[in-house]
């Protein structure tokens, strides 16, 4: 089935007590028991598993064509459960500019309790080839990746990590199941943050790991959700299905736009440097036309001079929203060195967009005046 179809239909079905065509929000936190102590109907308490959830994480492994998904309460709590899966003396490779916060974990949680970690430019293979180790366990890409969009080869690296038993995780969240497939691509594990793309609507917090086959990293994964508990809320599951029903037709719309906006912000004398795989121009443009659907709703521009000029413009708009996060309706704007703090690598006149489903002449525009 094509990804629309899945979008509304996957994991989901009517429901058979009611006759309820949308999902049910299933707030039971404990389930009833056979008589002889069973549990036939699959469920014993909201922890281990959930109606809802289940249908949300049917819904998730089916879109991303894997065997199953663990869901979480954050994109965050689905990054733990996997370096949690981890021992101490495992080895971790993971790229220079992933996501801040997997950044984060890795430096301040997990390699002070003796997960070895080594960051590399995971758009050069042979970087990850050279920091592979006996004890490489774990090989974490994030493509396109924040905030210059940086594409990352998926086949290539997960061969790789492949050749020393690791496993390949991809975190597909600036991606979404729309536009690139990881787990075709030969990835063992996606990772996305549920809260950007998939909700959709800047209203719901969530993450999912889901796993190509049963067993390895996923199974701890599976039971790192019950045991440690970062599990989402009912009403977040239903939020994050409601989301994905339109995810296809708002990120083909959201990619679209982004492509105009690009090619808008290209031509413009105050814009030192267009950050978009869509642009020839980007470095990883041949991958992501091979790799990819579409080129996405996120791109990065640089205003010329420095950090003020950035400012001043993000002072400007009225159309975008001047907040973090990404991937809702909404077009957001954000000066990203400022969140990332003193140790980011992101230039200080750099601006980051996310595209939106408002028309993409009305962005031109907005941004045109900011410009001035
Ligand atoms: C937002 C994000 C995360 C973290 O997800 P939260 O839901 O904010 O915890 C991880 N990876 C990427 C690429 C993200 O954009």
């Amino acid at each position: 089935m094509r990804i629309e179809t899945l979008a509304v239909h996957a994991g989901r079905h009517v429901d058979p007590s009611t006759g309820a065509v949308a999902v049910p929000v299933h707030l039971a936190t404990t389930f009833e028991r056979d008589p002889d102590g069973g549990y036939s109907r699959g469920h014993l308490y909201a922890r281990n598993s959930n109606p809802t959830r289940e249908t949300l994480e049917a819904c998730l492994r089916d879109l991303e064509g894997g065997v199953a998904a663990a869901a979480f309460g954050s994109g965050t709590a689905a990054t733990a459960a996997v370096f949690q899966s981890l021992v101490p003396g495992d080895h971790v490779v993971a790229p220079m500019d992933a996501y801040h916060g997997t950044l984060r974990q890795l430096r301040e949680v997990f390699a002070p309790r003796g997960v070895e970690v080594s960051f590399v430019e995971m758009t050069d293979p042979s970087m990850v080839e050279t920091a592979l180790r006996p004890s490489t366990r774990l090989v974490w890409i994030e493509t396109p990746s924040n905030p210059l969009w940086k594409v990352t080869d998926i086949a290539r690296v997960a061969e790789i990590a492949h050749g020393v038993g690791a496993t390949c995780l991809c975190d597909s969240t600036a991606a979404s199941p729309v536009l690139q497939r990881p787990l075709a691509l030969g990835a063992d594990l996606v990772m996305h943050a549920t809260t950007k793309y998939l909700g959709g609507h800047s209203d719901v917090m969530g993450g999912a790991i889901v796993a190509a086959a049963e067993g390895g990293v996923f199974a701890r994964v599976r039971a790192l959700q019950a045991a440690l508990g970062a599990v989402p809320s009912p009403f977040d599951c239903w939020l994050v299905l409601r989301g994905i029903q339109t995810l296809p037709w708002r990120v083909r719309a959201q990619s679209e736009n982004a492509a105009r906006v690009a090619a808008f912000l290209a031509g413009h004398p105050r814009v030192a440097a267009v950050h978009y795989p869509g642009l020839a121009s980007h470095p990883g443009h041949a991958l992501a036309a091979r790799q990819m659907s579409a080129f996405g709703g996120m791109l990065s521009f640089q205003v010329r001079g420095g950090r003020d000029d950035a400012m001043a413009v993000a002072a400007k708009v009225r159309l975008f929203t001047r907040a973090t996060s990404f991937g809702g309706t909404e077009s957001l704007i954000e000066h990203r060195a400022s969140v990332e703090g003193p140790e980011t690598r992101t230039p200080q006149g750099l601006l980051r967009l996310s595209v939106g489903l408002e028309h993409a002449d009305d962005l031109i525009e907005d941004l045109a005046q900011a410009l001035g």
